[in-house]
């Protein structure tokens, strides 16, 4: 889509100036998004003002929960949630067709996950200056699968975070490993 509006811009600008085609060409691109968001209940809302360019699709911003004992230490760098959300897989796959950004990697608290909840609130302080919020919230699988105190810490989160609570992040689990 941004492509086909660089390039309406850029024929606007050229020899075969036709700002009426890259209008059309971005509108119509915008449209089929929209349709095929609606059909697969991506989108949640948009506004008629956002139509003439401003933000058109609703924006998840996505906090990460994970363990402290894996976070960026056994599980290095994080970086296959992070690949799992850049490639729109795993349980990143519903944001295929919609706006979505990382807004944070937060760990538990380490054990027993006592301090989840003024963790959450902190988030909140934190990027509030930035006018960012939080809307979704993924459960790593260093919670799902290893934590022992994971239905606690889970029930905490979603009781207290006011957003949809998704359990599950990257899809990359290793398999027969010395097989
Ligand atoms: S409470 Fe669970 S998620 Fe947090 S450090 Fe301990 S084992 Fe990891």
């Amino acid at each position: 889509m941004q492509a086909a509006w660089r390039a309406g811009r850029n024929q606007s600008h050229g020899e075969r100036a036709d700002p009426l085609v890259g209008a059309l060409i971005y509108y119509h691109e915008y449209f089929m998004e929209i349709c095929l968001g609606l059909r697969l209940g991506h989108i949640k809302t948009f506004t008629v003002s956002s139509a003439i360019g401003k933000e058109f699709f609703y924006m998840e911003k996505i906090l990460i929960i994970g363990c402290k004992k894996a976070m960026d230490d056994v599980c290095i760098g994080c970086s296959r949630c992070m690949v799992g959300f850049n490639r729109r897989e795993g349980e990143f796959k519903r944001y295929a067709v919609q706006d979505a950004e990382l807004i944070g990697l937060l760990n538990c608290g380490d054990c027993p996950g006592a301090t989840i909840v003024t963790r959450l609130a902190q988030v909140k302080l934190w990027n509030q200056p930035m006018q960012e919020k939080v809307t979704k919230v993924h459960i790593a699988p260093c919670i799902i699968d290893h934590c022992p105190y994971k239905e606690t810490l889970i029930n905490k989160i979603k009781a207290k975070a006011g957003v949809e609570v998704v359990e599950g992040a990257h899809p990359y689990k290793p398999e027969n490993i010395f097989a």
